[in-house]
């Protein structure tokens, strides 16, 4: 490469080390059959380590009919799907994810995509694209898949401060009666775990005319009778008109989806370039995503167990007085606020305790606020919960870090 190009590459990552924010990849094996356990390729050969950042939530990555629907459907089908949706892509299995996704969230359609970033980033383009002049209002928090789909949509937006019924009220008085206009928002906010109030968003809709999209990527599976997220959890399904949801989390495989009515549905899988120009995911994942669904459906038993271990990680981390950002979810952070402690933190639990947990950094979360962030999940032991908690506390002393909540909050 010529010099004066790569020089540029390397200003722009050396700021990254700068900040202490550069990104370095854990190279694990996950043991199926044994997750959380795991295998982290070291210089000197494996190490044996325990994985407390997976969002494979509820450990289905690793259920037997998960596993079975996947060698099966790789041995009937083969490797790949051998297309776009319209030009020889649409696999069987698609048609049917699509209709067990659509009863999901009790929607008359539903749409598959490679991811849920591509889901949230093609619709919401899609969406500003087809509604002229439609004003986004966006949650303050949302992710940054989101964020990108707005932009994309080229359209108006306005930013809502996170959760705050009374400011979104405030922005939707404001755009007339006739424009079109959306609320983007998500259930369970990923990295500080709280949850939207979405019946009162709901309310705000109606009275201002405006639709709902929701994005549910880290409720689906885990929350709900039959896991369909949290607006399944609160009744109101019927009232949010697109959700948006991985295959990838709760769910332990990949891609994502949404639900909504079949016009809209159609309107964007006849419109959204990243629905349209990409080869469709493989129907082994297709398969597994669908036993996965059909299984966490019918059954409680991990979405009850995951509750507990998320309680029982709570409390130990609160008994050891460290400081765990209060929510009503499964998500545990846990409030550093530097980034090279935050790093120095993960390095060490994981080269001298076999404890393995992500840095979170800006621009994941704000400067600041930087955390560990722990998911605990039905495969977890109580042994495993109090082998973390005493090291994050003897860390915590080590380091002298401040251990009050209170400062962790006022961090925010
Ligand atoms: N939405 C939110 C809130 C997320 O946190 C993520 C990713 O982690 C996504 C969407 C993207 O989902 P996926 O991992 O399926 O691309």
């Amino acid at each position: 490469m010529k010099t004066s190009y790569a020089h540029r590459f390397q200003n722009s990552l050396a700021t990254l080390h700068e900040e202490g924010r550069y990104r370095v990849f854990a190279d694990i094996e996950r043991r199926c059959g044994s997750f959380p356990k795991a295998n982290l390729n070291v210089t000197s050969g494996t190490q044996g380590i325990t994985v407390w950042c997976s969002n494979d939530y509820l450990g289905m990555g690793q259920h037997p009919a998960v596993l079975a629907a996947m060698h099966e459907a790789l041995s009937q089908y083969g490797a790949g799907s051998g297309g776009t949706r319209n030009i020889s892509g649409t696999n069987h299995l698609h048609v049917e994810l699509e209709a067990e996704l659509a009863d999901l969230h009790r929607k008359e359609s539903a749409l598959l995509f490679t991811s849920g970033f591509v889901a949230n980033q093609t619709t919401l383009a899609t969406l500003v694209g087809l509604l002229d002049g439609c004003v986004t209002i966006s949650d303050s928090m949302n992710h940054a898949s989101m964020i990108d789909g707005i932009r994309a949509g080229r359209g108006p937006k306005k930013i809502w401060r996170h959760n705050n019924l009374a400011h979104l009220e405030e922005l939707l008085r404001e755009i007339p009666n006739e424009t079109p206009k959306m609320i983007a928002f998500e259930s369970v906010y990923s990295m500080d775990g709280d949850i939207a109030p979405i019946a009162e968003i709901c309310d705000l809709a109606d009275r201002y005319n405006a639709l709902t999209y929701l994005d549910e990527v880290h409720a689906v599976g885990l929350y709900g009778p039959r896991g369909g997220g949290i607006a399944d959890r609160d009744d109101v399904l019927a009232r949010v008109d697109v959700i948006n949801g991985t295959l990838a989390k709760g769910f332990g495989v990949m891609g994502g989806y949404i639900a909504a009515d079949s016009v809209i549905c159609d309107a964007i899988r006849s419109y959204a370039s990243g629905f349209i120009f990409t080869t469709s995911p493989s129907p082994v994942l297709a398969a597994g995503a669908l036993a996965s669904i059909r299984h966490l459906k019918a059954s409680a038993v991990e979405r009850c167990e995951h509750q507990a271990r998320a309680g029982q990680l709570k409390t130990a981390l609160m008994k050891a007085d460290m400081p765990i950002l209060a929510n009503d979810s499964h998500i545990v952070p846990v409030m550093v606020g530097d980034p090279v402690m935050c790093k120095t933190l993960s390095d060490e639990m994981l080269r001298d305790h076999s404890i393995y947990v992500q840095p979170i950094n800006y621009p994941t979360v704000p400067r600041g606020t930087e955390r560990l962030r722990l998911c605990p999940s039905p495969v977890h032991s109580e042994a495993d919960i109090q082998a973390l908690t005493s090291i994050l506390s003897m860390l915590w002393d080590k380091y002298a870090l401040p251990r009050s909540v209170a400062i962790a909050e006022a961090a925010e």
